[in-house]
């Protein structure tokens, strides 16, 4: 079975390709030749996540999942959710993303945020949604140097340490992409 996951990122195809049973082969958007620009244009990350999976399977037919992740913040009422990537600009930088979520919850005791990731699988027509949830806080200030985003002022719930400072196995392990992706691998072990 050759399933599509509509990302530019060869890394996580890789990634997930490892975790696949063997009778799935995951084809890139290079793969099949893919080089639009895919509309990511929903307010809702789940609404994103379904739109480049369908994308894919209207103009190229291809049984295909796509993934959409962003950081919900309690105290700024769920921002910068849907908007993670550029919440600070189009620049899309991290650290600036970063440092506007500080700044915005400079005083706030109320700390409590969650990255959420969705994987939008389309298969046989039919739509199937799966969703990972890291509950945990945000730092007072940056930790560690590890991973991308938002890692370095996001420590996870039960854990002393940010996203950031943290080897990549664990932060798999209980983070919300590897939840999300879990329950799509075993969604697919059973077909
Ligand atoms: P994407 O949907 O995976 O492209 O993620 C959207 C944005 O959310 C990224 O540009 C990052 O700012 C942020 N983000 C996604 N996943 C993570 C993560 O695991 N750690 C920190 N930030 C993340």
């Amino acid at each position: 079975m050759k399933i599509v996951f509509a990302t530019g990122n060869q890394n996580k195809v890789k990634e997930v390709q490892a975790l696949m049973p063997s009778h799935i082969t995951l084809l890139s958007l290079k793969d099949i030749d893919c080089n639009d620009d895919i509309p990511e244009t929903q307010n809702t990350i789940e609404g994103n996540a379904i739109q480049k999976a369908e994308y894919i399977k209207t103009h190229f037919g291809y049984d295909c999942f796509a993934d959409d992740t962003g950081l919900e913040v309690e105290a700024l009422n769920g921002a910068p959710g849907v908007y993670s990537a550029r919440y600070a600009g189009e620049q899309k930088n991290a650290e600036d993303n970063m440092q506007k979520v500080l700044s915005e919850l400079k005083g706030e005791n109320n700390r409590s945020a969650q990255f959420k990731t969705v994987i939008a699988l389309y298969l046989n027509g039919k739509l199937h949604t799966f969703t990972g949830i890291c509950k945990g806080e945000i730092t007072e200030k940056k930790h560690g140097e590890k991973g991308f985003g938002y890692d370095p002022i996001f420590k996870p719930e039960n854990h002393e340490q940010t996203f950031a400072e943290m080897e990549l196995g664990l932060k798999n392990s209980i983070g919300h992409r590897g939840k999300a992706v879990t329950q799509l691998v075993d969604f697919l072990t059973q077909q």
